[in-house]
């Protein structure tokens, strides 16, 4: 076992893993969802864990009809079992509403007025985008919010405490949230909860003890370690896979046109899979079948072997 994932083990302090694969159903699998995927079910298996699978569907108008369904029917194709059911973020909103209002009773919360604009003309900018100056939070605490009766966003009262964190593959980050990001938004003015409050409240009540999922959310992990402080709710584990990047060196994704996962010739993309992550899959295993892939991929897995930076699709996927 690599070092820190022995140190981790004990930190975690139990022989229990649950881990999750969490996709959002705005289009098809591309092989950099792929790569989440089996990092993810790879990990949870080698420890003999239990690997979830939950749809993210918190924003409709960014869903594709039939994505989710399409994407369990290629994690099935791929031999990838998951435990338990399936979960629904859009069927969930009693729990994100609980948390807000948990929230809300110790004042960690407050209604947020401001218009998009107004938030992106503030003069400071953080490590994700402008850090919002404060204007509802300070009307709040002057007793001066006496919009009540418009719409508003919710946004949490942040401090400077410094969060850290030992991530698995990507090593130590700490941020401070109130300089770093500010005060960031747990539900939308259009009543769409966030992904920080889903994701956190999600991971508690589904008891996931490890997270493993793409290196564009690193940044995002302390936000989320801060509100579980605040929620008195425990800290996953994390570990945060290289991302697969198209030529221009830009994540593969709906919006770089990623081609998607091909139910065909699946053994080939798990195989490119498993080399992007680093692992050394003997030439036998592409003309194997799934068990005997699966098999070896489970019992080789080698977290030091991991690369922490991204990598072109290119050089895996002819
Ligand atoms: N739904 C997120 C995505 O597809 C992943 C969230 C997570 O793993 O925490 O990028």
């Amino acid at each position: 076992m690599h070092t820190m994932d022995a140190v981790l083990d004990t930190f975690s302090n139990s022989s229990v893993y649950r881990g999750r694969f969490a996709p959002s159903p705005t289009g098809p699998l591309h092989f950099g969802s792929l790569v989440t995927a089996v990092g993810s079910y790879l990990d949870a298996r080698s420890h003999n864990g239990e690997w979830r699978v939950r749809i993210e569907d918190l924003d409709p108008p960014r869903e594709v009809p039939g994505a989710a369904r399409d994407m369990l029917v290629l994690l099935e194709k791929l031999g990838m079992e998951w435990d338990g059911e399936v979960v629904y973020q859009s069927q969930r909103h009693d729990l994100y509403r609980a948390a807000l209002a948990q929230l809300k009773k110790e004042t960690l919360i407050y209604p947020c007025f401001c218009s998009r604009k107004e938030v992106a003309a503030s003069k400071l900018t953080g490590i994700d985008g402008p850090i919002y100056p404060g204007t509802c939070r300070k009307a709040r605490d002057n007793g001066q919010n006496n919009q009540q009766q418009k719409r508003s966003a919710m946004r949490v009262t942040t401090d400077n405490r410094r969060i850290k964190l030992v991530d698995r593959v990507q090593g130590f980050l700490s941020q401070r949230i109130g300089q770093d990001i500010g005060d960031f938004t747990l539900r939308r003015t259009d009543g769409v909860f966030a992904y920080q409050l889903a994701v956190v409240v999600d991971d508690a009540d589904q008891h996931i003890t490890h997270v493993v999922r793409g290196s564009d959310l690193l940044d995002s992990t302390p936000r989320q370690i801060f509100l579980q402080q605040l929620l008195k709710y425990p800290v996953p584990v994390y570990m945060h896979l290289p991302l697969a990047t198209n030529r221009r060196g830009e994540k593969l994704s709906k919006q770089t046109f990623a081609a998607p996962v091909s139910q065909f010739d699946v053994l080939s993309q798990l195989v490119a899979a498993l080399r992007f992550l680093g692992q050394n899959p003997p030439q036998a295993l592409h003309d194997s079948n799934l068990e005997t892939f699966w098999q070896w991929a489970v019992q080789h897995w080698r977290t030091d072997r991991i690369p922490i930076s991204s990598a072109p699709v290119s050089f895996f996927i002819k």
